[in-house]
């Protein structure tokens, strides 16, 4: 049997586990078949056969974790590995209400099972779940399990990147900064997409553990940029997400990874977005003052689409807007989407914010937003976001991506 902590694959014959065996792991079929059965070679008892996207074995997750039944692969068939420690640390975020009523439902579950089995006389087996159709919900929870455990090897494998986009000053077009954007780049080359990624990543824990590295890397980035282009300084923008307001690791991370490279505190900046804000004030503005003790700057990203008041600002002045790209999109077309970024930079001047405006494509929205009062601009007009050694070269050519 071929093994990873997630995945394993098993030759046809090959048995998974036996009844009475202790387990404390539940299984998805990935490929391949498997067959359920009671008794021994000579009494077996089918009970049920398996295929992709079902999931068996789940049982010994809670309570009684012996085996009431055996699994065989009757072709080469790789299983998902469910733990129960997957399966705790999944219960623990969820709701306490549904964490209850789940963990009542599965050891009833398990109760009316055994009791079924002493009244036939024989041990029965928990009935695998089968849908062979699988409903969208099913699909979509599968999905994601998949890809969270593709993401925990990933990152043991080094499969992720943060990769720089350039922040220019609109004035002359120099470089000014750089936001880290994080990339996960296959052992193929294939590459995932943070946007579909990082929402998984911030449904569970991981979010935090690829935070801490976010945090790290973008540390070591700044002492690599300034030893390869001395005397440029640029800032780096590091995003954090939503469950990162709560991470109390956090900020020993980041001062003792800030310490490790020597980064200067008002180099970094910490973007969390407007709908953030929006949630949850007082995170927000704990995490500001955290910011503020520390030296780093915080900036209120994709500003304009999270619904929020603008009374906070008046609370708590952030360091800087980063204005959503959907106006800068429309900026040329839309007198409206022009208003809106000139008020946004009078606005953001008068309560001493500097400003960013993000997605600028053409040179015409460069100098519209330039016109309008923004201090920095950000897009494909200048470049994408570029690896460390190209950032490194556009840093030392004085930009030009
Ligand atoms: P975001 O923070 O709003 O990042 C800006 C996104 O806009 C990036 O997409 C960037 O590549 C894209 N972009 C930049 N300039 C232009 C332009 O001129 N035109 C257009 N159409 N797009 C432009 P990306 O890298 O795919 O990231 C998507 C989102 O994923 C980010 O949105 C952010 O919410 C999240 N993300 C990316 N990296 C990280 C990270 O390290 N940590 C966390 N927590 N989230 C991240
Ligand atoms: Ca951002
Ligand atoms: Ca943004």
């Amino acid at each position: 049997m071929r093994a990873d902590r997630h995945r394993r694959t098993l030759a046809a014959g090959e048995i998974l586990f036996r009844e009475g065996d202790q387990g404390h792991e539940a299984y998805v079929v990935e490929s391949g078949c498997i067959e359920i059965y009671t008794g021994d070679a000579a009494s077996r008892r089918r009970v049920a056969r398996l295929g992709r996207d079902e999931l068996f074995g789940e049982m010994t997750l809670v309570g009684s974790q012996t085996r009431v039944a055996s699994a065989l692969a009757l072709e080469t068939t790789t299983v998902t590995v469910v733990s129960h420690d997957y399966l705790e640390e999944r219960l623990e975020s969820a709701d306490p209400l549904l964490r209850h009523l789940l963990r009542v439902a599965i050891i009833r579950g398990r109760d009316s099972m055994q009791r079924l089995g002493e009244l036939n006389g024989a041990a029965s087996a928990p009935a695998p779940v089968a849908d062979p159709d699988g409903s969208a919900d099913q699909r979509a929870a599968l999905q994601r399990l998949r890809l969270e455990q593709a993401m925990e090897t990933a990152l043991e494998r080094q499969e992720f990147r943060l990769y720089l986009q350039p922040i220019v000053h609109l004035h002359d077009g120099s470089p000014a900064g750089f936001e880290t954007l994080i990339r996960w780049i296959r052992a193929d080359g294939s590459q995932v997409s943070p946007g579909e990624f990082i929402p998984v990543a911030e449904q569970s824990e991981f979010i935090n553990i690829l935070g801490h590295w976010i945090i790290r890397d973008a540390c070591r980035l700044m002492a690599a940029l300034d030893q390869a282009a001395p005397g440029r300084e640029p800032f780096l923008s590091l995003n954090l997400s939503f469950r990162q307001f709560r991470d109390p690791e956090l900020f020993p991370v980041l001062e003792a990874a800030m310490r490790e490279h020597r980064v200067v505190p008002q180099r970094l900046r910490l973007e969390i977005t407007e709908s953030m804000i929006a949630h949850d004030m007082q995170a927000a503005k704990e995490l500001l003052g955290r910011c503020k003790a520390l030296g780093a700057k915080l900036s209120v990203d994709d500003f304009g689409t999270g619904y929020s008041s603008l009374s906070y600002l008046q609370h708590f002045p952030m360091d800087s807007l980063k204005l959503d790209r959907s106006f800068i999109g429309e900026i040329g077309s839309s007198p409206a989407a022009a208003k809106i970024v000139g008020a946004v930079a009078r606005l953001a001047a008068d309560l001493g914010m500097q400003t960013v405006a993000e997605g600028i494509e053409t040179a015409e929205q460069a100098a519209r937003c330039r016109e309008l009062g923004i201090d920095y601009g950000q897009g494909f007009h200048w470049a994408r976001a570029l690896p460390e050694a190209d950032a490194i070269g556009y840093l030392r050519r004085g930009g030009v991506a």
